[in-house]
């Protein structure tokens, strides 16, 4: 199961205050639809992924959530 071995740490902002800003891989969460994928964050940047989109510090499903998406670190 994916959801036990992602870490407790979690944000919706893409700016991870404690660490500065995020880089890596990460775990998207849609609060609307239960989606959980897999992403690249680049210097705060999402690297180009199908039906997730940045929005200033924030990533949104393409599913017409309007909450934007948790973001879960794995590292
Ligand atoms: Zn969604």
């Amino acid at each position: 199961m994916a959801l036990l071995a992602v870490k407790e740490e979690r944000a919706s902002n893409i700016q991870k205050p404690e660490h500065g800003i995020w880089s890596g891989e990460a775990m998207v969460f849609c609060p609307l639809c239960k989606a959980l994928q897999t992403i690249w964050i680049d210097n705060g940047t999402l690297m180009p992924t199908r039906m997730f989109i940045q929005a200033g510090n924030q990533i949104y499903h393409d599913c017409g959530s309007r909450q934007p998406c948790r973001l879960y670190s794995g590292w």
